[in-house]
C-alpha cells in the first residue's frame, strides 16, 4: 500500500531531472502525419497536463508500442501529446498556473486571435509564466491535428488523461454531448457529470463545447500501477468507438473486462452537488484514509484548517479528496443518477 503522497513512477524518459519530453510522444499508424489536419477519424490522448501524472504518457506509450508491434489496420490516426512538458519535467502539478484551468473562451479567443507563441523549453513566457507557453504550444498542436480549430464533430476525439491524489476507481467527467456519449458507448467507467460549471477554463469542456469528442478520464491514483492499466484499457476501447481501429483489433471484451472489475460497486453515473474550494494559505489537511466514491453522511469530518474542522455540509459520493499540496479544490460531494447520463440531456439513440 502506497502513502497518500507517494511520489508518481515515472516511466524512462519522463523523470523529474530530465529534459522536458517531446509535445508529440508518437503515433499510429506509423505512415501518418501526426499534426496534419484530420481527413479521417483522430483519437488524441492529452498526456499529463498536470506534470506529477505521468501515467498517461505511461499508457500512451504502452499503446504505442503494442500498436508497432502488431501493426493493425488503421482507418485514421493516434497521436498522443503532452500536456504540461515543463511540469512532467519537474514532476509538479504545475509550475506557474494550473494548465487544465486556463482553457477559457477568452483565454482561447485570444490565441486563436493573436497567434501562437512557440514554447520554450521550461523557460517559461515573459508575461505569462510557464504554463501560458505550455497553453500555447499545446492549442497550435491541437489546432493543427484539428484542422485549425473547426469543429470536425465526430471525427477528431481528445482524451485528457489524469490520476488523483486519493484512491480512486478510473472514472470520466464528460459533457453529456453526442459526440461524447459515442465515444463512450459501452465503456464501463463511472461517468461525473456537473463538474463543469464549478471549474471553469478545463482543457475537455473547451474541446467538447467545440463540437469534439472531448472528455477527461481519472485513471486511479498517481504512482499506482493499476492507474496506467486503467488507462491503457480506456485507451484501446476508445482507438475502437472513435473509428481509428476496427473493434476486433482493440480485444474490446478483455478491455471492457478489466474496467468492470475496476468500477465494481460505484455508481452508473453522479452529479457534483458541492466543491470545497482551498485558498492558499488555509492550512488545509484532508483526513487520512479516504477515497473518492466513498459514501459519506451529512457532518462527516473530512479536513483540518486554520479555521477548524471541515464537514460535509451535505451527505453523498466523496470525489477527489486533496492529498497534494497543489491544488485549488479541496474535495467534491456528488449525488448518484444511476444513468450513465443526466436526464434531460440530449439523446443520442442506441449509442449508450
Ligand atoms: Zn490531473
Amino acid at each position: 500500500m502506497l502513502a497518500a503522497n507517494a511520489p508518481p513512477r515515472y516511466p524512462r524518459n519522463v523523470r523529474p531531472t530530465h529534459p522536458a519530453p517531446p509535445r508529440v510522444l508518437g503515433w499510429y499508424p506509423p505512415t501518418a502525419d501526426p499534426l496534419a489536419a484530420a481527413d479521417g477519424p483522430v483519437l488524441v490522448a492529452v498526456c499529463g497536463a498536470h506534470g506529477n501524472e505521468p501515467a498517461g504518457v505511461e499508457a500512451a506509450l504502452d499503446v504505442l508500442a503494442a500498436l508497432h508491434a502488431s501493426r493493425p489496420p488503421a482507418r485514421g490516426r493516434f497521436v498522443a501529446v503532452t500536456g504540461n512538458r515543463s511540469a512532467l519535467a519537474r514532476g509538479v502539478r504545475y509550475v506557474d498556473a494550473d494548465l487544465n484551468r486556463l482553457w477559457t473562451d477568452d483565454a482561447v479567443r485570444a490565441l486563436s486571435d493573436h497567434g501562437v507563441r512557440s514554447a520554450r523549453d521550461g523557460a517559461g513566457d515573459l508575461d505569462g509564466g510557464v504554463e501560458a507557453a505550455e497553453q500555447s504550444d499545446l492549442f497550435a498542436t491541437l489546432s493543427a491535428i484539428m484542422g485549425g480549430g473547426e469543429a470536425h464533430s465526430g471525427r477528431v476525439s481528445i482524451l485528457d488523461l489524469h490520476t488523483t491524489s486519493a484512491p480512486s476507481a478510473p472514472f470520466a467527467i464528460a459533457l453529456p454531448t453526442t459526440p461524447n456519449r459515442r465515444l463512450l458507448a459501452g465503456v464501463p467507467l463511472p461517468l461525473v457529470h456537473g463538474l463543469e460549471g464549478r471549474l471553469t477554463g478545463t482543457l475537455s469542456s473547451w474541446l467538447a463545447r467545440a463540437g469534439h469528442a472531448a472528455l477527461s478520464v481519472e485513471g486511479g491514483r498517481h504512482g499506482d500501477a493499476s492507474s496506467v492499466r486503467h488507462l491503457v484499457h480506456v485507451l484501446w476501447l476508445a482507438l475502437a468507438n472513435g473509428g481509428v481501429l476496427d473493434r476486433r483489433d482493440v480485444a474490446w471484451a478483455a478491455n471492457a473486462a478489466a474496467l468492470r472489475t475496476a468500477r465494481a460497486g460505484r455508481p452508473a453515473g453522479v452529479t457534483v452537488a458541492y466543491r470545497h474550494p482551498v485558498g492558499r494559505g488555509d492550512g488545509f489537511r484532508m483526513q487520512p484514509g479516504l477515497e473518492s466514491f466513498q459514501r459519506v453522511r451529512k457532518g462527516t469530518l473530512l479536513a483540518e484548517t486554520h479555521a477548524g474542522p471541515v464537514t460535509a455540509p451535505l451527505g453523498g459520493v466523496l470525489l477527489f479528496p486533496l492529498y497534494q499540496g497543489l491544488g485549488d479544490d479541496g474535495f467534491f460531494i456528488a449525488r448518484r443518477i444511476d444513468t450513465r447520463w443526466p436526464h434531460g440531456a440530449p439523446q443520442q439513440e442506441g449509442q449508450v
